[in-house]
This record gives C-alpha cells, sequence and structure tokens, in this order.
C-alpha cells in the first residue's frame, strides 16, 4: 500500500524526504507497470510464430500423401521459424541493452569502422531488393563507446532503410561533425511515415503496418534497439520523414576529440 509506506516515512524523513519518496515510488510503479507491458507484449509476439508452426505441423502430418503440399507447408515452416529466431535475438538484444547501465567495452571507436561494417552487413539484404547503397561524408571521426553496439543501431536502421523501400531506390548513408556531435544519417527513398506514425516507431512493438512489416520479418523492436543504444552513448536518434517520399534517420553521438585520444586515451569529460 503505497500510501501506508508514504505515511510511515514522512515521520521519519520530514515533508521533503516525503515528496522525494512518493516520487521514487511513481516511478518504481511505472517501471513495474512498463515491465510487465513488456513481458506481456514478448508472449503475445512469440504466440504468433509458435502457434503457426504448431499448426503447420499438424496440417503436413495430414497432407502426408500429398508432396506437394508437404513441400508448401515446409517453406511457410521455415519462414516462421526464421521469423521466431529473428524475433528471439531481438528481444536478446533489447533485454542487452536495457540492462546494462554502463557500456562493458568502452573505447575510443572509428565512425568509418562502424559504417563499414554495417553497410557490409546489409549488402546482400540490399543487392537482393536492387537498391543501391552509398556511403560519404566525413571520414575520420570517433566516438568512444561500444564498437559492436554502435554497429547493430546503425545496421538496424540500414536494414529498415531496405525494408521500407522499393526496389531501383537509394539509401545514402552519411556522417557529419555538428557541434562536438558525430551524426550519421540514413537516408531512404521509401514509403515513408506519416506525422503520428513517426512519434511511435521508437516504442517497442511499435509498426506503422503489420502486415508489411511480417512479411519483412520485423519484430517492431529495431528502433527500441537502436534508440537505447543511442542513450547509452550519451546521444540521439531522430527520425524525419515523408510519406511516399522517404525518411532519413539520424543517430547523434558526442564526437571524441583526436588529441585527447592520442595523448590519454581517456573519455572526454574524465
Ligand atoms: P520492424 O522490425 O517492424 O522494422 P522497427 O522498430 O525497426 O521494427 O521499426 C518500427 C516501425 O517503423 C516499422 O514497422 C515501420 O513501420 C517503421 N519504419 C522503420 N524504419 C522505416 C523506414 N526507413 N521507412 C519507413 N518506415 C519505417
Amino acid at each position: 500500500d503505497t500510501d501506508a509506506v508514504i505515511d510511515v516515512r514522512i515521520g521519519a524523513l520530514g515533508e521533503h524526504g516525503a515528496l522525494l519518496l512518493a516520487d521514487d515510488l511513481t516511478r518504481a510503479v511505472r517501471v513495474e507497470e512498463t515491465r510487465r507491458d513488456f513481458v506481456a507484449n514478448v508472449s503475445h509476439e512469440l504466440k504468433t510464430p509458435v502457434g503457426a508452426i504448431t499448426l503447420l505441423a499438424e496440417t503436413m502430418e495430414d497432407a502426408a500423401e500429398d508432396p506437394d503440399a508437404v513441400r508448401r507447408f515446409a517453406a511457410r515452416m521455415q519462414s516462421e521459424t526464421r521469423r521466431l529466431s529473428h524475433l528471439v535475438k531481438e528481444i536478446i538484444e533489447l533485454s542487452r541493452v536495457q540492462g546494462a547501465s554502463a557500456l562493458p567495452d568502452a573505447e575510443p571507436v572509428e565512425i568509418d569502422d562502424v559504417v563499414e561494417e554495417a553497410v557490409g552487413l546489409n549488402r546482400n539484404l540490399a543487392l537482393g531488393s536492387k537498391i543501391q547503397v552509398s556511403v560519404g561524408g566525413t571520414e575520420g571521426l570517433q566516438v568512444y563507446g561500444s564498437s559492436a553496439m554502435l554497429t547493430t543501431a546503425l545496421s538496424n536502421l540500414i536494414s529498415n532503410a531496405v525494408a521500407y523501400s522499393e526496389a531501383h531506390t537509394r539509401i545514402g548513408v552519411s556522417v557529419r561533425r555538428d557541434g562536438g556531435m558525430v551524426e550519421i544519417s540514413v537516408k531512404d527513398q521509401g514509403i515513408g511515415i506519416s506525422k503520428e506514425n513517426l512519434e511511435r516507431v521508437f516504442e517497442r512493438f511499435f509498426r506503422v503496418d503489420r502486415a508489411r512489416s511480417r512479411a519483412t520479418g520485423g519484430s517492431g523492436l529495431g528502433l527500441a534497439i537502436v534508440k537505447h543504444i543511442a542513450n547509452d552513448h550519451g546521444g540521439e536518434v531522430t527520425a524525419w520523414s515523408l510519406p511516399s517520399q522517404g525518411s532519413t534517420f539520424t543517430l547523434r553521438l558526442p564526437e571524441m576529440g583526436r588529441t585527447e585520444t592520442v595523448s590519454t586515451g581517456a573519455r572526454p569529460g574524465e
């Protein structure tokens, strides 16, 4: 009982202390609610592919006499399994970035390497979709953080750009420096996002079009992961879009000065 706890503490802490305590409790209740929502969402999202796979396996058993049907069901089972394993991977990734209070493997990171690796991870996806990815901008910039996590974040933005674009369009990944921040933008010429949905795309499990996201194997967690990674680095991720024109997602991270790296290797501000 929240009220009872506050009453008891007022005596011990005085009015000011009680106010602080009430604030902490509200926050604790909110964290608990968010956690419960997340678990409920995860169970719901996992049930869908597991249910589909179970049903397909049962139907396949009944169709054992018909090799064509068996092949069709097997193909659908494979695609549902892929979806499931992608979802599990993203849930684990999100739990990891949510749970970490500090970056475990923080070090000076070359943005050029992150860009090269993230683009490389999506090369086959882009080729398969006949989408050209080009890279440009300022070279030689550094940030302090986790190279693996930053690569995951940028790769999520690029794979979304591919997933929500048509064939024969272009994606531009560009790097620039802006007032002590390193900006990495991923600009596509895809389907775009309406204003009201744009505010929600960073929410966990939010998808504008469930059917399309399902077809591309989307989990609705990719951008929530990107947001966490950006925040963990003292940065942010923002989105800009015009429906049917395209979208631009921008990661902004505190730049790490070159001279600092060479002389001390210390994190800026330490
Ligand atoms: P998903 O796994 O569904 O792609 P994300 O969290 O990465 O999940 O993205 C959430 C939703 O935001 C997507 O389902 C899609 O509707 C929208 N979205 C993300 N990136 C883009 C983009 N580049 N162009 C258009 N829509 C996008």
